[in-house]
């Protein structure tokens, strides 16, 4: 059997891997139009700093160790089309059009940066932030700038930010209404904001109206308000990259995403398709859904490797969000469903918050109405992952915070342990 696998970030990396463990006979090759080894794209924005970005190389999924598991790679590849019928895709080959046989074919083709529609951002000095390769051009064009705008300000705004921070430019932020309004109960963005340094530059309530600049970028205007800038960073998410997809006739949903079963399957027999190309539905609403994160994009890529080589599904809930990052000496953790996205999808959902100042830390669990778990989120100085995990773990499983208590913060069991040691504490 043939597999083929178009595009190595998370979703394509870790299909073509798990399709090798679980099928050790099928000729598996990987196509990318990338020319860089498999990293971490969370730290992209290092290769703003220094083209030397082997710390965040992924070594699972390195040259090497693909070649050891023999899969194939065929780099700096674009595949322009494909036959669904013929079960061909088409590659630009140095001869002209080549044609490629797949018994099985897994669409990995990630996201394309969605910019505003607004005057100037095709002047020279607009960036948006996608690959590493881009990054380490990026960092060199920057290198004579001293004013930024980063606009937009999810985990990968923030962690921009804070490297150009890093690198002694003047770094203004523009943020549309909250900082991470659909991932963040307002609470809990308004700790984020207190914890940002005050030397940049934020902009909250703000959208930019246009990029302005003669030959080059001179500038960025938020309605009645102009900020002088040598350079405009759109960080504002993606959208998802379905022109492959178009051309081999899969259908696409109201959300502009490859539709998919909770197998990864797609519209046409044998082809599937992950990662931040793809629309699924919420397994608590059935409602489509976009989930453009890296975790998602591994945990799909792994469902979809099983299937191509023979398997069956393995995960009860592909859409459940985790993200973690530490920024600004802040773990920065996100967990399934916020109050925001909840309530989007038809539910009623009640959030409570936890102080921990032994850990310098706030939390928000949020529950649906009938008291399951559905999500939380930590900003804290120091061990945000660990009360993550727990917070995904009673997320993943689905019980009730009454059966499955989260740890109590660390200076409650402290003084209990203390009271009943040395007496009570007054
Ligand atoms: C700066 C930055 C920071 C981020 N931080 C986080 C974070 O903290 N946490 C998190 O969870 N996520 C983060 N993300 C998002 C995460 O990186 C993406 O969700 C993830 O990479 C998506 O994986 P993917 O496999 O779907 O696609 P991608 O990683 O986007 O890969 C797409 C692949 O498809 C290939 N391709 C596309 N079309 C073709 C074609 N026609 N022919 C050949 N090859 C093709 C490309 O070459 C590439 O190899 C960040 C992203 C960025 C850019």
């Amino acid at each position: 059997m043939k597999i083929i696998i178009v595009g190595y970030g998370p979703g394509g990396a870790a299909a073509a891997v798990t399709a090798r463990m679980f099928n050790s006979e099928s000729e598996i090759i990987i196509i990318t139009e990338e020319t860089l080894e498999s990293h971490q794209k969370p730290g992209a924005s290092m290769a703003l700093e220094s083209p030397n970005t082997s710390d965040l190389k992924i070594e699972d999924w390195s040259f090497k160790a693909l070649a050891k598991k023999r899969i194939s790679i065929l780099t700096g590849t674009h595949v322009v089309g494909g036959d669904s019928k013929a079960k061909e895709i088409h590659i630009d080959g140095s001869d002209g059009l080549k044609k490629i046989k797949y018994d099985r074919l897994v669409l990995a083709t990630g996201g394309i940066p969605a910019v505003p529609r607004i005057p100037g951002t095709d002047l020279p000095g607009v960036f948006t932030i996608q690959t590493m390769a881009d990054t380490s051009l990026i960092g060199k064009q920057l290198s004579g700038m001293k004013s930024i705008v980063v606009v937009g300000a999810g985990f990968s705004g923030l962690e921009t930010a804070e490297r150009l921070l890093a690198l002694g430019k003047d770094v203004h932020i523009v943020i549309r209404s909250r900082l991470m309004r659909k991932q963040l109960e307002e609470p809990m963005s308004l700790e984020l904001r207190s914890r940002l340094p005050d030397k940049l530059k934020v902009h909250i309530g703000m959208s930019p109206t246009s990029v302005i600049g003669e030959e080059k970028v001179e500038g960025i205007v938020l309605g009645d308000k102009r900020i002088d800038a040598d350079a405009v960073l759109f960080m504002t998410g993606v959208r998802p990259n379905t022109e492959l997809a178009k051309k081999l006739g899969l259908e696409i949903g109201e959300l502009g995403g490859i539709v998919v079963d909770e197998t990864m399957k797609t519209s046409v027999n044998d082809i599937f398709a992950v990662g931040d190309c793809v629309e699924m539905k919420d397994s608590l609403t059935g409602k489509p859904m976009l989930l453009p994160i890296g975790s998602t994009a591994a945990r799909a890529g792994r469902q979809a490797g099983v299937i191509v080589a023979g398997g069956k599904k393995i995960y009860d809930d592909l859409l459940l969000r985790f993200q973690y990052d530490r920024i600004f000496n802040t773990d920065i953790v996100v967990v399934g469903h916020s109050s925001t996205t909840a309530k989007a999808m038809g539910l009623k959902p009640v959030v409570q918050y936890f102080d921990d100042p032994s850990e310098f830390a706030k939390a928000a669990l949020v529950t649906s109405d009938d008291g399951r778990l559905i999500g939380g989120q930590v900003i804290s100085t120091r061990m945000g992952a660990r009360l993550g995990y727990e917070i995904f773990d009673r997320v993943e499983t689905g019980v009730k915070l009454r059966e499955k208590p989260l740890l109590r913060p660390r200076h409650e069991r402290l003084r209990e342990y203390l009271e009943s040691t040395f007496g009570p504490i007054r």
